[in-house]
């Protein structure tokens, strides 16, 4: 470990990034074992306990856990290791050096996700040396194989080792944290419920066809496929006026009205 890797690694959450970058998780197929064994290092230099749960020895998950003082529910952070391919893609600056340039470090995963694994791992080790006694445990994951499919991943935890997970009501992953100017007002947005999923299942009755002889609609009988596409339809938000809301868009939105001057557009380094 380099001199950064000592009790101030807090100070320093984009020297870790750097490190983390460095590391091709690219999946498939995910090799994430290098990259979470450093993090674990980390950790345990600064003198949190960890484990890692493996399905494949190759591709392990790390959780760690803070104590709190019990009178709250455990609180989660969780961060992915693993990133989507580069391949076929032009890049500015190499994927997997870290460069810092302008202000921006540049790196496949810099923003999905592993500045929020640098930024919570960082938190965490501050925590620590700072002796904070959170009011619930503070449980902080980062998993292998979240960007194809999970099943050495988050579905292997929560399906063979729920108790990690046990009394958590709320947690922090990604995305949002980039800083966006409105006006002259820096925004750091929160995306939240990334990923829920509904499915459902539909029957749609009617007399089939070729896709190339397209049936005539006729008074009480329609292609069932293009009866299917004209309910698909109507659930896309370009069909309704407006779309389904929630608080936070509308806190979103208040904010974004609140803001009028042109200002410096948001400057991610890269993905
Ligand atoms: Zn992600």
């Amino acid at each position: 470990m380099s001199s950064a890797d000592t009790a101030t690694d807090y100070h320093y959450p984009e020297k870790i990034l750097q490190k983390l970058i460095r590391f091709d998780t690219t999946n498939p197929p995910g090799n994430e074992k290098a990259c979470i064994d450093y993090i674990d290092d980390l950790l345990k230099k600064n003198g949190i306990e960890s484990v890692l749960i493996t399905k494949d020895p190759g591709r392990p998950n790390l959780i760690a856990r803070l104590k709190g003082s019990g009178t709250a529910p455990p609180l989660l952070m969780y961060g992915h290791a693993d990133v989507v391919t580069t391949e076929n893609q032009i890049w500015r600056h190499p994927p997997f050096e870290g460069k810092i340039t302008d202000g921006f470090i540049w790196g496949r995963g810099a923003l999905d996700m592993k500045g929020t694994i640098a930024m919570m791992a960082a938190a965490l080790i501050r925590a620590k040396a700072e002796n904070l006694k959170p009011a619930g445990d503070i449980v902080f994951a980062v998993l292998s194989d979240e960007e194809s499919g999970g099943n050495f991943g988050a579905r292997y935890l929560v399906e063979n080792y729920p108790e990690q997970f046990s009394g958590i009501r709320y947690a922090i992953g990604e995305f949002g944290a980039c800083a966006m100017y409105v006006g002259r007002q820096k925004f750091y947005p929160i995306q939240v419920s990334e990923k829920q999923i509904c499915w459902i299942e539909v029957t749609i009755k009617g007399p089939g066809g070729h896709g190339s002889v397209p049936l005539k609609k006729q008074r009480h009988v329609q292609n069932g496929t293009i009866h299917l596409q004209n309910q698909l339809l109507k659930l896309s938000p370009a069909y309704h006026k407006r779309s389904p809301t929630n608080d936070s868009d509308h806190c979103f939105c208040h904010a974004n009205a609140c803001g009028t001057d042109p200002a410096p557009a948001a400057q991610p380094g890269s993905d």
